[in-house]
């Protein structure tokens, strides 16, 4: 069909057209969710063009193609044609072509570009959300939804989302770091526990503690270097006060874990009633650890120990 109107790529005059806005009509969505996080005033909805009681009767009314050259086109602009006052839609290689004022290219690129990346980051997602689901047990603490407060589980978290997957040995730590948390809820359920059920500290001289070394720790004294002992007594209350040299035997870490029977003088913490320290230790001596420990708690213990940072 030959064509003998005004915006026929043989009749164009260039000078004829002001630019109204830019629109695009393709389906990539990515490109879509980008224009609609733009809020451009130039963008223009090709749904209301084609309402437009103005819009020049050719290509873009009948078929949205491009009225000057007939090509269909997913960037395009909108033009005024002064001398008819009628409204057109041109592709954005004809307006190249004719070089009329065109923010469409401008836009295309941009868009385009955070499209790109859009798409990227979408199939970063997609590969995290596959990894995830082959380390299902991992869900909990790296998924989209997790709040981990371990550091170097945030930093996991991150990676994986990132990049989209973990590398084995970042697996086999995340594994590792589980198992520590859930220990670690495990026996602050414990702890708590214990100290809800835990009578309060008493107070006096030659009082009878008989419990298990928490830790032993050194201290630099008036004296020199000082060895400060946390016991736990079978009463649930916990007592601070000097490590015996009737107990030493070796490093401080042979102590921690070992059931401990002897006298002190004892003062009830002013802040917490089932915290106290004592003085003066005396007949001081490491107890059977058969009878008192019932069956698990002594490794319960040692778990606790494991984990906690007294
Ligand atoms: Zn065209």
């Amino acid at each position: 069909m030959s064509r003998d109107d005004c915006h026929s790529p043989a009749n164009m005059d260039p000078a004829d057209y002001k630019y109204v806005g830019w629109l695009y009509q393709g389906r990539s969505e990515y490109i879509w969710e980008s224009i609609n996080l733009r809020i451009d005033r130039d963008f223009i909805d090709p749904d209301k063009i084609l309402r437009s009681k103005r819009l020049f009767d050719g290509n873009y009314k009948a078929k949205r193609t491009c009225d000057c050259c007939g090509a269909v086109f997913a960037w395009g602009s909108v033009y005024r044609h002064t001398p008819s006052n009628t409204i057109v839609v041109v592709g954005h290689i004809c307006a190249r072509k004719f070089n009329l004022l065109n923010k469409a290219a401008l836009i295309r690129v941009q868009v385009e570009r955070a499209a790109e990346a859009a798409r990227k980051r979408a199939k970063i997602r997609k590969a995290a959300e596959e990894w995830l689901s082959t380390h299902p047990d991992l869900v909990e603490l790296l998924g989209d939804e997790a709040e981990p407060e371990h550091q170097i589980l945030k930093s996991l978290k991150n990676n994986l989302w990132n990049w989209g997957n973990l590398t084995e040995p970042q697996a086999a730590l995340a594994y590792k770091l589980k198992q520590q948390e859930e220990r670690r809820e495990e026996m602050k359920e414990q702890w708590a526990e214990e100290a809800k059920n835990a009578e309060d500290v008493p107070t006096g001289s030659g009082i009878e503690i008989t419990g298990v070394i928490l830790s032993v720790k050194t201290k630099d004294g008036r004296y020199g270097i000082e060895y400060k002992m946390l016991v736990k007594d079978d009463r649930g209350f916990k007592v601070w006060g000097t490590h015996p040299t009737s107990l030493w035997d070796g490093g401080s870490e042979g102590y921690r874990g070992r059931r401990v029977r002897f006298i002190a003088n004892v003062q009830r913490s002013k802040d917490d009633s089932k915290f106290g320290f004592f003085k003066r230790p005396r007949k001081a001596e490491y107890i059977e650890e058969v009878k008192a420990f019932s069956a698990g708690t002594k490794a319960t213990y040692l778990k606790m120990l494991a984990v906690s940072n007294i």
